[in-house]
């Protein structure tokens, strides 16, 4: 970054922008978290050891925002959140999976990308637990 207007506030802010860049939580990047929605890696992380250490102890963790909460309440009332809808619709709009580079770098025949429909995650464990017992 080159400072503009050779403006410089010293050491103070450059040492607080950095502070802020570290602590700043890092998200994981939308091609992470479209891995993450395979079904191989999702049964693993929807199905984590309990965690001390996280939120919930890891027992309730939201694929699409990569996110842990507390409890199944807190994660429903993420699902209905708009910052939960908002990433359900990037996540949709992701321009290409790995699947579909292979195919466009000429490995089999190339189908053109579908759009992808993305969905909460079912808490499907729970509710069908309840219905057919
Ligand atoms: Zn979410």
């Amino acid at each position: 970054m080159s400072p503009r207007n050779g403006r410089r506030t010293g050491a103070h802010r450059a040492h607080s922008l950095a502070r802020h860049l570290k602590t700043k939580r890092r998200r994981r990047d939308l091609d992470e978290i479209h891995g993450d929605l395979r079904p191989e890696n999702a049964a693993r992380l929807l199905r984590q050891e309990p965690d001390p250490d996280l939120p919930g102890c890891a027992q309730f963790y939201c694929l699409h925002c990569a996110r842990y909460f507390v409890d199944l309440t807190s994660m429903k009332e993420h699902f209905r959140s708009k910052v939960h809808k908002k990433r359900l619709k990037q996540l949709r709009e992701a321009p290409y999976t790995q699947e579909e580079a292979e195919r466009a770098a000429g490995m089999g025949s190339y189908i053109p990308p579908k759009k992808v429909e993305v969905q909460t995650q079912p808490l499907e464990e729970v509710v069908e637990m309840e219905a057919s017992s």
